[in-house]
């Protein structure tokens, strides 16, 4: 019975209607955690369409939990958003992201990590020793900065003039900016004028169903305009693309003929743990 409660605890602590307490007492499990070292990284491949050649990685935080096993983000990132527990979790992440990054470019020589991404929340952004901290991951781990790419959602930018001014410092570091998620928001063209993005992530809402072309589907036409509209908006603004969550071969055809080079998703490789990437680097190929 002790099981199960921690079970139901774990699947709706989170929700709306939760007493303060439990956030408290998840807020605590969270910074334990992050003391413990429980907080692992595992990186996904970011994949040129054409040749199937690895561009990047993508860094996505697990929570190795003792008696939980692997939690994963969506049943903690809210929380640690809540609590503000993101920002200590968030520049952990950041700076072991860079430090791997800048290990792999050392193994297997600067052309073999274009850029490596870890996500930032809004908190993060929020956060006065922001720009600093990136800063100093970069410098500490000597990783250039133009290998680094935070990814943010439209939500997260749309924050007004001090996470503005956070972007154009960062974007004047030479830190690149990737806008996630792109598509699902409500301003995302407007928000690209004053943005100072490198890259939009085309969501993967747009890729499930695109290699379907069944005349009574009209919601698979739908995302094939979306998608070549959101390639064409970005190659006229000079923006490179990401589309993600590619789950089939006929998905990454698709797309590349949509006028995406570069993916992410199952079907090109899994988040992994790092030493798996490395020896995917070490071979350079997913396929
Ligand atoms: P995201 O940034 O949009 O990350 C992409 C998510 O899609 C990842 O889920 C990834 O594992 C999953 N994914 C990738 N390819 C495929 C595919 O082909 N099919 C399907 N069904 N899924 C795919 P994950 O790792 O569970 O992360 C979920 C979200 O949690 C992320 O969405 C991001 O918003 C957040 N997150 C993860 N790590 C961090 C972090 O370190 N900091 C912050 N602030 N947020 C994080
Ligand atoms: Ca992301
Ligand atoms: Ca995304
Ligand atoms: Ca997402």
């Amino acid at each position: 019975a002790k099981e199960r409660g921690r079970a139901n605890w774990v699947r709706y602590a989170w929700g709306m209607e939760r007493p303060a307490s439990a956030h408290a007492r998840l807020g605590g499990d969270l910074r334990r955690a992050l003391d413990a070292g429980e907080f692992r990284i595992v990186y996904q491949p970011i994949v040129s369409l054409g040749d199937g050649e690895i561009v990047g990685v993508e860094a996505l935080v697990r929570w190795e939990h003792p008696e939980r096993g692997l939690v994963s983000p969506a049943d903690f990132i809210p929380a640690a958003e809540r609590t503000g527990l993101i920002v200590p979790l968030g520049r952990w992440v950041l700076r072991e992201t860079c430090r791997q990054a800048a290990a792999w470019i050392a193994e297997f020589g600067p052309d073999v990590l274009d850029k490596a991404a870890p996500n930032v929340s809004v908190r993060q952004l929020h956060d006065p020793d922001f720009v600093a901290d990136v800063a100093a991951a970069l410098a500490d781990s000597g990783l250039p900065a133009n290998r680094l790419v935070l990814e943010l959602t439209e939500s997260a930018v749309l924050r007004g003039q001090h996470v503005s001014q956070v972007l154009h410092e960062l974007h004047d570091m030479g830190v690149r900016l990737a806008l996630d998620d792109f598509g699902t928001g409500e301003s995302s063209l407007s928000l690209l004028r004053a943005f100072p993005a490198a890259i939009v992530k085309l969501d993967k809402s747009f890729v499930d169903g695109i290699e379907l072309d069944e005349p009574d589907t009209p919601a698979a036409d739908a995302r094939q305009a979306v998608a070549r509209a959101v390639a064409q908006l970005a190659d006229a603004l000079g923006l490179d693309t990401v589309a993600e969550g590619i789950e089939s071969q006929e998905q990454a055809d698709r797309l590349l003929r949509l006028g995406y080079h570069v993916g992410q998703g199952y079907h090109l490789g899994r988040p992994m743990p790092p030493g798996q990437l490395t020896e995917l680097l070490a071979a350079r190929r997913v396929k």
